[in-house]
């Protein structure tokens, strides 16, 4: 893509009401814009870096096979009632002009559960998960860790049912792995921990995914003989000791809670009397699992790590685009025309490429905004460097400057 063709710019300045660094730097670099507190605009750029990271959960979702779907946002008071959570605190409440309330979603279980029970309906039709990529609102009062804590936001939420608790288990387990993975491909891999948390419903845990940062809400105690973590919330219940092992010597870490799972049991297939007949034609109760990643956060929980006092510094599977082009010397036509080539063969080799071709920003303006929006890679192409027929290429994350012959960048890149 041409940077020219982008509308939105990069500013010198933090913004001043942001106190979060995911928010202060993906404003600066012209990702997102604040519409409210805790309500955000993914712009151009940081859209394609959403995608990117909704693509890498959608993949690792089907191979669990998980079926997507969408649910609808707006809820109906009725169904609530079921369950006793329409009194649920953080929930948005609303009214039409013929006085009939309603909500908007802040978790989908009412929802899921009389659609799933309208169509399984034999014990042959489990065990079956879905999952969908989903706005949900919440009435937060802490809203202001930028994308950490929407009160709109994006999230991944699974729904797993089954009729057989090991069946459960084994899946809870797949999902587990599942989340590593997406995790892993994030570039959280080494700093996000399994975590021991509460709101098992049935179960004695429920687990949490935890990555280590100040910018964290959580306070987790990592146990490194186990390589498991527990949340502040039960350590004591534990007695300041590893669950697992007995472990004394725990670490204590500030961390961002970016999954959670949860084994659900029948907490909510029950109160919708979701039984199925067995081949006797016994009742046998469903029951379920849920779990969660919320994708803004996931966002904001990469920016918060990968950075440095230049910007960001972007993974290279969601950075929004591979290479970062730019030609100093724009007034020799033919560095210009030798650019052009460039950039027209990265993208006949789908790599992906952001040309800086603005006319009127100087080279220190281009090195800047390079930094800023930190792709994984910055190609720059002068009459210096095309006088060795070569383009100088340098990594985000090092400081060393390499010169690539001219013909063998693709080449140079794909490996
Ligand atoms: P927290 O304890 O941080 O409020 P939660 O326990 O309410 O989180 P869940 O209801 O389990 O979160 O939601 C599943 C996932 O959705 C979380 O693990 C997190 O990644 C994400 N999430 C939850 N609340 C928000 C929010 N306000 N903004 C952005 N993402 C969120
Ligand atoms: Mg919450």
């Amino acid at each position: 893509m041409r940077l020219s063709k982008i509308f939105t710019k990069t500013s010198k300045d933090i913004a001043k009401e942001e106190v979060s660094r995911n928010a202060q730097l993906l404003i600066k670099a012209g990702l997102i814009d604040k519409l409210m507190s805790g309500v955000y605009s993914f712009l151009p750029l940081g859209y394609i870096v959403l995608k990117k990271i909704e693509n890498i959960i959608r993949e690792e979702m089907n191979k669990i096979d998980a079926l997507e779907l969408l649910l609808p946002a707006l809820h109906p008071k009725e169904i609530w009632q079921v369950t006793g959570r329409w009194q649920y605190e953080e929930m948005f409440k609303l009214q039409n002009r013929k006085k009939q309330e309603f909500s908007l979603g802040w978790t989908h279980e009412e929802i899921i559960v009389p659609l799933v029970k309208k169509f399984a309906n034999s014990y042959k039709d489990f065990p079956l998960a879905v999952y969908q990529i989903q706005t949900k609102f919440r009435d937060e009062l802490r809203a202001k860790s930028g994308l950490l804590r929407g009160v709109e936001f994006i999230m991944k939420d699974l729904y797993s049912f089954h009729i057989d608790e090991r069946d459960l288990d084994k899946y809870y387990e797949r999902v587990k792995r599942a989340y590593f993975k997406i995790f892993q491909r994030c570039g959280l891999a080494k700093l996000t921990y399994l975590t021991l948390a509460t709101g098992g419903t049935f179960s004695k845990y429920s687990h949490e995914f935890q990555t280590i940062t100040d910018a964290g809400e959580d306070i987790i105690y990592i146990c490194h003989q186990c390589d498991l973590a527990i949340n502040k919330e039960i350590i004591a219940k534990e007695h300041f000791v590893c669950p697992e092992c007995s472990n004394k010597n725990l670490e204590i870490k500030k961390s961002i809670e970016v999954g959670n799972i949860f084994k659900l049991k029948d907490k909510f297939t029950k109160p919708f009397n979701f039984f199925v007949k067995d081949s006797n034609d016994k009742d046998l109760p469903v029951i379920m699992g849920c779990y969660g990643i919320g994708l803004g956060r996931l966002l904001g929980t990469i920016v918060e790590i990968h950075n440095d006092d230049k910007g960001i510094i972007w993974p290279l599977e969601v950075a929004p685009f591979k290479v970062y082009l730019i030609s100093v010397d724009t007034d020799k036509s033919n560095v210009r025309i030798m650019t052009e080539k460039l950039y027209e063969r990265l993208l006949k080799q789908n790599i992906e490429v952001l040309y800086d071709d603005r006319q009127h920003k100087t080279i220190g303006e281009k090195l800047f905004d390079a930094d800023l929006l930190g792709l994984p890679y910055r190609l720059i192409v002068s009459a210096k460097t095309l006088s060795k027929n070569a383009v100088e290429l340098k990594l985000r994350r090092s400081k060393a400057i390499k010169l690539v012959s001219f013909s063998q960048v693709e080449k140079f890149l794909k490996s």
